[in-house]
């Protein structure tokens, strides 16, 4: 059975842009599937519909057979990686991580959620770094920061969007074997948007890809047909 399906979904901007036609794909519990495709062609209008940050204006997203379309962001059970990391600049790294288990519904005292938080510190190794700011950080300290923070509420589902592209050639490829390395032990279903070919090849189960709104081709690395 499938993890998550998605089925025909679509999306026209309110300004009439149609930025996905028809996009339909599967993917498998425990998988690494990357969304690859050049700048524009819908990665992350279709990573954010996923999320329920945004409406689709058509098809539908199931979840282990369930539709999501009408279920709130909080209640997906999702983690999200932002491209820019988006992490709250007043709190120190521990806050950050230790944030989204201290609001909400299933919230935690502050131990138990200081608890959980060093373990994901442990795993995405900033366990030393509990008490900086982030502005004070590398790019990949941060990016190891936004990946502790999205695994902290341990998400059925993990999305990533563009999450080395801000960081140097050396890091870029250090942190994807870190990233696939640590999605695997953790055996989170994962999406992992990116306009890199080989960064699609070398850490992708399977790729998705896009072109101007639609699937091109749906397969694993090695059938894949690139465009020299
Ligand atoms: P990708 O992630 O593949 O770069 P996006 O999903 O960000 O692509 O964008 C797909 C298309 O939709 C692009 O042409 C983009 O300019 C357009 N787009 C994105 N957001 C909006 C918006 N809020 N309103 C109108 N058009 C948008
Ligand atoms: P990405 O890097 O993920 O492709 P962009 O940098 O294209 O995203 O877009 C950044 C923000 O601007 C997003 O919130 C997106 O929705 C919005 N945006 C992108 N293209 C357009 C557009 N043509 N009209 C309105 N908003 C847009």
């Amino acid at each position: 059975k499938k993890f998550i399906e998605v089925k025909d979904l679509q999306k026209t901007y309110d300004n009439g842009h149609q930025a996905i036609k028809s996009v339909s794909f599967s993917v498998n519990k425990g998988d690494l599937v990357c969304l690859l495709g050049p700048s524009g062609c819908g990665k992350t209008t279709t990573l954010n519909m996923i999320a329920g940050l945004l409406a689709p204006t058509g098809g539908d997203i199931l979840v282990e057979g369930k539709s999501m379309i009408h279920v709130e962001p909080k209640d997906r059970n999702i983690g999200y990686v932002f491209q820019n990391y988006a992490l709250y600049p007043h709190m120190t790294v521990l806050q950050n991580v230790m944030f989204p288990l201290t609001v909400g519904k299933g919230k935690k005292s502050k131990n138990e959620a200081k608890k959980i938080a060093k373990r994901y510190m442990q795993l995405t190794h900033i366990e030393e770094l509990a008490d900086q700011k982030p502005g004070k950080l590398s790019g990949g300290q941060q990016q190891r920061v936004a990946i502790a923070r999205a695994l902290v509420q341990e998400p059925k589902i993990l999305l990533m969007d563009e999450p080395l592209s801000n960081l140097d050639a050396r890091l870029r490829l250090k942190i994807r074997e870190e990233i696939r390395a640590l999605v695997k032990e953790v055996g989170i279903t994962t999406l992992f948007v990116t306009h890199d070919q080989e960064e699609a090849l070398s850490i992708g189960d399977r790729i998705i890809l896009f072109n101007e709104g639609t699937v091109q081709q749906n397969d694993t690395g090695d059938n894949l047909y690139l465009e020299p």
